[in-house]
């Protein structure tokens, strides 16, 4: 049972694909004071964030910042722009596509999910060719809005957004793109303008390393026009009041100091030129998932994703053997050597754990988890055809960063 008093020696190794460690760093500024959120310092630090929340989502217009888990951003994005009964187009990834599918049919829309059919559309990214089949078919436009999950933390994959967006385009539709990099943004390459999203939803506790607690819509011209004239029932995700105060740097309601203190360093850490920017941030992820995916194809294991081009630089998921419990694998795990790592979720559950590989890591904290990983399988009986960490070991030392590893200075 955690409680405060539970102090085990050494670092707690967190590798769920989130929320991720929060770095020293990160802890060190959300300690400073409380201050008063209508006073003259709080407006710098809030024309501070919402300026380096833009370049995080590579955008020029508006990010509203709510005070709220990835779900709240959910209802935010899909509230602001529909009317009840409006049909959306969502694709199913995985559990998080499921979940989001969930939530909007709850809100009063219509939903229509595309996908493969059983757990294959599990084991890919979106299949754009579906969508643009689906929206030439919808001749009167009856379709409003495309949501898609950019990075599905619960398989492992990350879909092409911008060939979203050429379906969309190619099929002439005038749908709006709402896209989910909850867990995405900040490690896997994300540029909300160039392609062309409307609507991008966020979250603090995956690649920004920040605690939980606050969620993100990025917005395009095109789903500020929408959010005029939508007519699901909004007050507090309302975007109007909240960008109108942002433009001084305020908002309607106590926003979350704190974690705000947190996301000023976040983006000086996640941007800082020294270490390649955010393309250095991006590159970094992508050759841990590189390392982490050898060491799983060492133990002779399979990945979840099977699709080479989407395969996450955020987390990766390892399919246990036919007969084996990921879940008590992953409890051992945790009991024996302090680190926790992702349960499979929904239609996997119990087939498949997750290695988390975004937000603050490097080499030998990756070490450290296929460690345990490997102890953990070979203490569950898992026949392994070979070493995983002497794998991943081979392949960090053989390919060295491009650039600087760590973020913090
Ligand atoms: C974590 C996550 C969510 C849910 O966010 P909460 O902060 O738990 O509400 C939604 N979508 C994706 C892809 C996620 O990774």
């Amino acid at each position: 049972m955690l409680t405060l008093d539970f102090h085990p020696t050494g670092r707690h190794f967190l590798q769920i694909p989130g929320p991720s460690p929060v770095p020293d760093r990160i802890l060190r500024a959300m300690s400073l004071p409380t201050i008063d959120h209508r006073g003259p310092e709080f407006g710098a630090l809030g024309l501070r964030v919402l300026k380096g929340i833009q370049q995080i989502f590579q955008t020029k217009h508006p990010v509203v910042i709510y005070p709220a888990s990835g779900t709240g951003a959910w209802e935010a994005a899909l509230a602001n722009t529909l009317s009840p009964g409006d049909l959306v187009l969502m694709y199913e990834t995985g559990h998080f596509a499921a979940l989001w599918q969930k939530l909007a049919s709850r809100l009063g829309v219509k939903t229509e999910f595309l996908g493969l059919p059983g757990v294959e559309g599990w084991r890919k990214g979106v299949q754009a060719h579906l969508i643009e089949e689906r929206l030439k078919a919808d001749k009167e436009h009856a379709i409003k809005a495309v949501c898609v999950v950019h990075n599905e933390t619960s398989t492992g994959a990350t879909s092409n957004i911008l060939a979203v967006r050429k379906a969309i385009d190619a099929a002439k539709h005038p749908a709006l793109l709402m896209v989910d990099s909850i867990s995405g943004l900040a490690s896997a390459e994300y540029k909300h303008d160039e392609w062309g999203v409307d609507v991008t939803v966020s979250g603090s506790q995956k690649g920004l390393m920040l605690p939980p607690g606050i969620s993100f819509n990025a917005l395009a011209p095109k789903a500020l026009e929408a959010s005029k004239s939508a007519k699901l029932p909004k007050a507090f995700w309302a975007w109007d009041e909240i960008v109108e105060m942002n433009k001084s740097g305020y908002w309607p309601y106590t926003p979350n100091t704190n974690l705000l203190y947190g996301l000023a360093e976040a983006c000086d850490m996640l941007l800082e030129p020294a270490f390649g920017g955010l393309e250095g941030t991006f590159a970094r992820h992508r050759r841990w998932g590189e390392g982490v995916r050898a060491g799983v194809r060492a133990w002779g294991l399979e990945i979840q994703c099977n699709e080479a081009a989407s395969y996450s630089p955020v987390l990766t998921g390892v399919i246990t053997p036919e007969g084996v419990d990921a879940d008590a694998v992953r409890k051992l795990i945790y009991e024996r050597f302090d680190l926790s790592l992702g349960t499979g979720l929904g239609k996997v559950k119990g087939r498949m754990f997750r290695i988390g590989h975004l937000g603050d890591c490097n080499d030998l904290t990756l070490m450290a988890a296929l460690s345990g990983c490997e102890m953990g399988l070979k203490l569950a009986g898992v026949k392994l055809a070979g070493s995983g960490v002497q794998a991943a070991m081979d392949y960090f030392a053989g390919h060295p960063a491009p650039v600087a590893l760590q973020k913090a200075a």
